[in-house]
């Protein structure tokens, strides 16, 4: 069962020097050819599996979505209504490059149903943005910004990036004021990591005195922090901010581990059923494709979850979100006290100063945010 629908575009107008993510250029065409085997994969996939209540959100991620037309959204969106049903409150969103957008595209997107736009905004330096192969300028960012409040979007989150090779802190601050000064809903703040095979690994090699270092890093966030919340907004997961009622309700989803459809190249699923069924797709678009023609689904692989997978998964996801882990939650999803469990991980964890306990919930302790991925590891089976 899954009540959230994810769909990806794989498609960027030039591919950016940091970018790990599956995306290209399109040939002419291709766009139009990728969103009729979308289509197709929806409707294989309805037959496949059964959907549960409504669907309460709907994500367009990428790459970047910015470049469908309307019009194919649009059929999607139809499309998973007829299939799945979808809940006339659902959260529907869509990643736009401010470098793709105008007022009159943005107007379509929100007739054809999108209610919440994901601006990949990264900073408001365009030397940096030059730097990180951005097709966008600050000046377009703003633009973009003030184009979709125009065209009707009352939900509008931000991308930001810090740690960006030759980024001081000064100018993280900047970008930090210029972001606020928009008043977005919602900010993302992700702190720049160079994955292997980018162009970026080969410029910036491990320890480049360019790129900021881990304490520059952890100054970096910590300013981020202190500017977001002194405006008003929750810090509601490690890298996600939002103001009162705007919180991701697609990504809480993911953190709460709720079932999820994804359709596209490489996308990922989690069905619930037993303890959990993640899927994945192929993850190029000529595997996609020829098994979307031959009637199959394009699934690159598939397993059920084990018992210590799911228990696992509801730890580390949990502790991300600022609400933190509920005792009771554990004991309703699982039957076990959380204690019997994970009593020793947690004291240790609880003892050298990486979570804390509140009101029956568990929680990441300040140094636990910056070293989280030490603290999740320690609930791996
Ligand atoms: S726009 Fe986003 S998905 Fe596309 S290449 Fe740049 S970082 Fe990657």
């Amino acid at each position: 069962m899954f009540n959230r629908l994810y769909i990806h575009i794989p498609f960027c107008l030039e591919k950016c020097g940091y970018c790990a993510f599956v995306s290209a250029k399109p040939w002419p065409g291709e766009i139009e050819s990728y969103h009729e085997l979308l289509l197709q994969e929806m409707r294989l996939a309805a037959a496949d599996h059964e959907s549960g209540p409504p669907l309460d959100s709907i994500y367009f991620g990428g790459g970047t979505p910015s470049l469908m037309q309307s019009r194919q959204v649009s059929r999607i969106i139809d499309l998973a209504a007829e299939m799945f049903s979808l809940s006339p409150q659902a959260e529907i969103t869509l990643e736009a490059n401010p470098g793709t957008i105008d007022r009159e595209r943005l107007q379509d997107f929100r007739a054809a149903g999108v209610n919440r736009l994901s601006l990949g905004v990264q900073s408001f330096d365009d030397v940096l943005l030059r730097r990180l192969g951005r097709v966008h300028d600050a000046a377009q960012a703003r633009h973009a910004f003030r184009e979709a409040r125009l065209a009707g979007f009352g939900n509008i989150g931000l991308d930001l990036i810090h740690g960006l090779p030759g980024q001081t802190l000064a100018g993280w601050r900047e970008d930090l004021r210029q972001a606020l000064a928009l008043s977005p809903e919602h900010v993302s703040v992700y702190g720049l990591t160079v994955e292997d095979g980018t162009p970026f690994a080969l410029r910036y090699p491990e320890e480049s005195p360019e790129i900021p270092d881990q304490d520059r890093s952890a100054e970096m966030f910590e300013t981020a922090d202190k500017a977001l919340v002194e405006a008003g907004f929750e810090h509601y997961e490690i890298a996600n901010y939002a103001r009162t009622g705007y919180r991701s309700r697609h990504n809480s989803g993911y953190w709460r581990r709720d079932g999820y459809l994804g359709l596209g190249v490489a996308a990922h699923s989690l069905l619930r059923r037993e303890h959990g069924y993640r899927f994945s797709n192929h993850d190029t678009l000529e595997e996609y494709g020829r098994e979307l023609a031959s009637g199959r689904l394009p699934r690159r692989d598939q397993h059920l979850l084990t018992l210590e997978d799911a228990l696992a998964e509801f730890m580390f996801l949990g502790l991300r979100l600022a609400d933190g882990v509920l005792a009771e939650d554990f004991e309703r999803e699982f039957g076990s006290p959380l204690r019997s469990v994970y009593g020793s991980v947690i004291n240790e964890l609880l003892r050298i100063g990486l979570l804390q306990q509140e009101q029956g919930a568990l929680r990441l302790t300040r140094r636990g945010l910056l070293l989280s991925n030490q603290v999740f590891a320690r609930f791996l089976p």
